[in-house]
């Protein structure tokens, strides 16, 4: 299937504005022909957008439309995305690579989970409300924030854009959002889809660019309220302190170098199975990658050589081949980074099980084949240092204690999989393991919007999932009424002691 050339500018106020600012090519990773052109917005357009988002909370009907009302909408956003999710998933593929049944069947479909799910959740969210008899009542009101800023990556832009825009609309805030300036085109496609659902103008605005343009003007900008950030734990220490110096509210969701351990009492066929969904999906670029396989002595030899054997099997191909397990890395930065640290991984001592190459059969287009490398130790760089490519590092250890303390030895912390049959083993790592998610004998297989999702250390501050998300996107105002009968002091009244 070819696309036609897109061409993405600025949504501002409900329409799209006409190209204004330099055009950034928007490469196609498949074949490296050119899927479209993106007219990055500077800080003047920036603040465009955020006028017409703080023009929306001011004076439009967003916050103040009932739980009713806004679930109507949500629902009709959820009909819309299901009727147009073929196209979507094609601009996807067209700019991120992944295999186009997995954006048209796994990662598209979380925009409709996302609007599903946030139609209904605020009828139950309650407040906290205290009464004294005959005293008082103090009750809490929550209010949405204002104008926020929600930026996204590149591995999943629209799906996880639509996570943060959903939570933001769901408790009344009006928004900009921005996705990776190599993957804009499903994301431009889906703001016009939510107006077309009847979002009024000014509550979703959407603009472009490089990062530290466009992305860095949308957090100073002094109007955004908060900025709800999905990326890389370098690109988050300078929007953190760019979001400081305004005192800003940060959720930041990052990197991860999560450990899969593997016990020997586990039910090794279907950790197998899984570990390899658990770091070669969409060619491991996801944040919850299991990238580091910990695996007990005991059954080592044996599950490592049936792994390697499984990733060089793994068919990476054309994203629009029905038959591609793989499609290619999204950019050639992500690929010219997997070749690198592979390098380094040779130089570390590591060695090279399955892959380490660019994959065969293609003249253009980012393809690294599915690589499995046995690391001499936890120490080495490609241990310690998130790929996002398709490429798993092996770590042998002699016991529980020695896996979850390898677990721990890294800066990140997002999540753990832990492969055991026995309880008592399995509660020592999930008591004991540093990460946000930890599960047992499975892979992360959805996300689910009613638990906290996040990362300890530097794989992030905050957490999504609505709870945190219904705090992080509101004020919080406690009321206080007397009902009379508290004596209170009276001063300033003379020969009063
Ligand atoms: P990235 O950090 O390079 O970019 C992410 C977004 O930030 C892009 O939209 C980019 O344009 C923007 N950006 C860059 N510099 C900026 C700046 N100075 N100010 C404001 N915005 C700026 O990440 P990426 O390569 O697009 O995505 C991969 C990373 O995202 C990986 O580290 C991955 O683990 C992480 N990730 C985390 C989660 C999670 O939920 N924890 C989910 C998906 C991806």
């Amino acid at each position: 299937m070819t696309l036609a050339h897109q061409t993405v500018t600025s949504f501002i106020d409900g329409a799209f504005i006409p190209a204004r600012g330099p055009a950034l090519d928007v490469v196609n990773p498949a074949d490296e022909s050119l899927a479209g052109t993106l007219h990055e917005a500077d800080a003047a357009e920036v603040a465009a957008a955020v006028d017409s988002a703080e023009k929306a909370f001011r004076t439009g009907s967003w916050p103040g439309l009932s739980v009713a009302e806004r679930k109507q909408v949500f629902r009709r956003i959820a009909d819309v995305v299901r009727d147009n999710l073929d196209e979507l998933a094609a601009l996807e593929t067209a700019a991120t690579g992944q295999p186009i049944r997995y954006s048209r069947f796994i990662q598209l479909p979380r925009i409709l989970a996302n609007f599903e799910f946030y139609a209904e959740w605020p009828s139950y969210a309650l407040e906290t409300a205290a009464s004294e008899r005959g005293r008082g009542l103090r009750y809490v009101l929550r209010e949405p924030l204002g104008p926020v800023a929600l930026i996204s990556p590149s591995n999943a832009p629209t799906a996880l854009a639509s996570t943060k825009i959903a939570a933001a609309l769901a408790f009344g805030n009006t928004c900009v959002v921005k996705t990776s300036e190599n993957t804009p085109l499903a994301l431009a496609r889906f703001v016009e889809l939510l107006h077309m659902a009847g979002v009024p103008d000014g509550v979703v605005n959407m603009v472009n660019g490089r990062g530290d343009v466009t992305g860095d003007a949308m957090v100073r900008h002094p109007a955004i309220r908060a900025v709800s950030f999905t990326g890389g734990t370098a690109t988050a220490r300078h929007i953190a302190a760019a979001a400081g110096a305004g005192l800003k509210r940060i959720d930041l969701e990052l990197g991860g170098k999560s450990a899969n351990i593997v016990m020997p009492s586990a039910d090794l066929d279907r950790a197998l199975d899984a570990a390899l969904i658990a770091v070669f999906t969409n060619s491991g670029q996801q944040c919850f990658a299991g990238s580091r396989l910990v695996l007990h002595r005991a059954i080592a030899e044996d599950f490592l050589g049936r792994f390697a054997e499984r990733a060089e099997a793994i068919r990476v191909g054309h994203p629009y081949d029905e038959a591609a397990e793989n499609g290619p890395l999204a950019h050639a930065n992500s690929y010219a980074r997997v070749e690198r640290m592979v390098a380094e991984a040779r130089e570390d001592g590591c060695a090279i099980l399955a892959g380490g190459a660019r994959a065969d059969g293609f003249d253009k287009g980012y393809y690294f084949r599915p690589t499995v490398v046995r690391a001499p130790s936890n120490d080495v760089r490609i241990c310690q240092e998130e790929v996002f490519g398709p490429v798993a590092a092996a770590i042998v250890v002699d016991s529980m204690e020695e896996a979850i303390a390898v677990a721990n030895r890294s800066r990140y912390g997002l999540v753990s999989y832990v492969w055991t049959n026995d309880l008592a083993e399995a509660m020592r790592a999930t008591e004991s393991i540093e990460a946000g998610w930890i599960h047992v004998n499975t892979p992360m297989l959805a996300l689910d919007p009613r638990f906290p999702f996040g990362g300890y250390k530097e794989s992030g501050v905050g957490r999504d999932g609505a709870p945190a998300a219904r705090q992080f996107f509101t004020e919080e105002k406690t009321i206080n009424y007397a009902l009379g009968g508290v004596d209170l002091p009276k001063v300033g009244i003379q020969g009063n002691q």
